[in-house]
């Protein structure tokens, strides 16, 4: 798939003052006037210590989670404004999502736990299988179709989340230390993975990592503190 120059530069993500306390005395800030855009195809990381908000503005990102206050326009939509329905459908439409625990349904095979993921309205199973078998190829995965996610090792259950995340096609990918559990080979070949997403399918990634390496290989780091963004180069 190509993009159209002039959607690269398209903001995909545009949050202005965003908050989101937790609880009342005492409360917890944390997101603090959160400002971020982010464009069509970039590929951007989040850093920070633990606390410092990461997981709540990636679920923000995700529309898991709902700003106490300030604006959130996800590729051109204003979420507050959006029933739970078209909240719904814009994040099956529009989202992946791989966390550091994969969520795979164990009595299903690695076929169907990615084809039970895809939103493909209307679709037939046959289509369905066969979309899901793409995807799995492109993750290297096609010799592990019928297996049984505990047959897979820790690498190729990651594999199975990602293409599970890529299955309904998403604009944004939104990824939680998705190599916290992986030994460092693996989470090598998962980083080219994420490469691999962003340059030939256009992708806009977002991925929260504790993993210095691998955010200095990304043209773009977000720094969190206390819930604020306390740098982004
Ligand atoms: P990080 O992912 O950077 O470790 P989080 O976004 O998970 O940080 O948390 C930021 C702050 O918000 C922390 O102080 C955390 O305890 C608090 N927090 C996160 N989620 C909740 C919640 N559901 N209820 C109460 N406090 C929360
Ligand atoms: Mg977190």
């Amino acid at each position: 798939m190509t993009w159209p120059s002039a959607s690269i530069a398209r903001p995909i993500v545009e949050m202005r003052g965003v908050r989101r306390v937790f609880g009342t005395e005492p409360e917890v800030v944390a997101l603090d006037e959160v400002d971020l855009t982010v464009r069509r195809g970039e590929f951007v990381a989040i850093v920070g210590r633990s606390g410092s908000g990461k997981s709540t503005l990636l679920n923000t990102l995700g529309l898991m989670d709902t700003p106490s206050a300030g604006a959130y326009h996800l590729d051109g939509h204003d979420t507050a404004a959006l029933s739970a329905v078209h909240r719904a459908g814009l994040r099956g439409a529009r989202l992946g999502f791989v966390f550091q625990a994969f969520h795979l349904v164990p009595s299903r095979s690695v076929t169907e736990n990615v084809t039970m993921a895809g939103m493909y309205a209307g679709a037939t199973r046959s289509s369905r299988r066969s979309a899901a078998i793409e995807v799995l190829e492109r993750v290297g995965l096609g010799h592990r179709l019928d297996a049984a996610p505990s047959a897979l090792s820790g690498g190729e259950r990651q594999r199975v989340a990602i293409a599970r995340a890529l299955a309904s096609r998403p604009a944004l990918l939104l990824a939680d230390e998705p190599t916290g559990n992986l030994d460092s080979a693996t989470s090598d070949s998962m980083q080219a993975l994420f490469f691999d997403i962003n340059k030939k399918h256009g992708t806009t990634i977002v991925v929260v990592t504790h993993d210095v390496e691998f955010a200095c290989r990304l043209p773009r780091i977000v720094s969190m503190k206390d819930g604020k963004i306390a740098a982004d180069e």
